[in-house]
């Protein structure tokens, strides 16, 4: 079997790829990464990874890869590549769409070419609506043009690219829609919330609390993530979406935060700041979400295991290692079965 992983050096792309070469051992992997927002350099992750046989990577755009003459025959292709980032996202403000929407019309014409089934990474964003998220909820897009919202947009405009070609053409494809993944190696660069806690907390600074700190969200451990892209992938019903989160794990960010103090004995404080006093005028607050993922558990038999305090705790072991020189990340923290498979 022939898998192509888009984004495999991200920071869901880099789980991804440990649990799909643990789960395929026989199978060549193969990842195409530009290096627009990996949280670790590629010798780090590759050295974390250990030999890994069939493991392959090219470095270079989607676009790119598509329209070279790779002659391998493609059986599975995940797409993550995408800017990303509440934070990440506010340097593409308009050029995002295009960005999203090219690759995804290349992913896509390349999946047909090989007749490769196609898991295609969305994001919770397309919902736009304040509270509990099923995939029967609308997509909507706020009065109010921001980049955030062009992010959802372009990500919403990929979605129904890959939905409605299926219904014309013999392409077969699933859409995957993750809510606040979290866990090892994700960077705060791209302004996530729970390594930006983590690294304060273990500077003894105060933890940047964003306005009120009530927002809502459920937090995902990126294990879980992974076993749920899979999942996704084996046993997705062509043309569904799938909502991709911990609805268990529901949280304020306020809350979030008292953990981070709890669970690291950190001695910082809560600060409540305005992010725009940090990120300057661009970024925008999203709507409170958590996901409805009865759908996801029951169809593909996806049961997220890890709490809130897993996250959080595995994020910080992680994170020492860094502050202490250590650059090896500790993959396996938590054991990725192959569960589904
Ligand atoms: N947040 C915060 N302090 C920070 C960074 C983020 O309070 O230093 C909040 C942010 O306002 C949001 C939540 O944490 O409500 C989750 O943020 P994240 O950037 O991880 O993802 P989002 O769900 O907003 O895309």
């Amino acid at each position: 079997m022939n898998i192509l992983v888009t984004g495999g050096f991200g920071f869901i792309g880099g789980h991804l790829i440990d649990l799909l070469t643990r789960c395929y051992p026989q199978a060549r992997v193969h990842i195409v990464d530009n290096l627009l927002s990996n949280p670790v350099p590629v010798d780090v992750l590759m050295k974390d990874l250990g030999p890994r046989a069939g493991l392959t990577y090219q470095i270079c755009s989607v676009g790119d890869f598509c329209r070279s003459n790779d002659s391998t025959s493609w059986d599975q292709i995940y797409h993550l590549a995408s800017i990303v980032g509440p934070a990440g996202v506010l340097k593409h403000a308009g050029r995002m769409i295009k960005s999203i929407v090219d690759d995804t019309y290349d992913i896509i014409d390349l999946s047909q070419r090989h007749k490769a089934k196609l898991l295609l990474v969305s994001t919770s964003e397309v919902y736009g609506a304040d509270g509990l998220c099923s995939e029967s909820s609308p997509r909507i897009i706020p009065a109010i043009t921001t980049v955030r919202s062009e992010y959802a947009v372009g990500k919403m405009a990929a979605e129904m690219a890959v939905l409605n070609t299926i219904k014309v053409t013999s392409l077969e494809a699933v859409v995957v829609r993750p809510f606040n993944i979290a866990g090892p190696r994700q960077s705060a660069v791209g302004g996530f919330v729970l390594p930006r806690f983590i690294a304060q907390a273990i500077r003894g600074k105060p933890l940047t609390v964003f306005g009120s700190g009530k927002q809502l969200r459920a937090f995902t451990h990126v294990a879980d993530a992974a076993q749920g892209l899979l999942a996704a992938m084996q046993y997705g019903v062509n043309g569904k979406c799938y909502n991709l989160g911990n609805e268990a794990n529901r949280t304020t960010i306020e809350e979030l935060a008292d953990n981070v103090i709890r669970l690291t004995g950190a001695q910082s404080k809560k600060q409540f700041v305005d992010p725009k006093a940090v990120y300057g005028p661009l970024y925008e607050e999203a709507a409170d979400k958590y996901p409805d993922a009865t759908a996801t558990m029951q169809e593909l038999n996806w049961y997220p295991q890890l709490s809130v305090e897993a996250v959080v705790k595995d994020t910080f072991k992680y994170m020492l290692g860094l502050d202490d020189g250590l650059l090896s990340t500790l993959s396996g923290l938590v054991p990725l079965e192959c569960r589904n498979v």
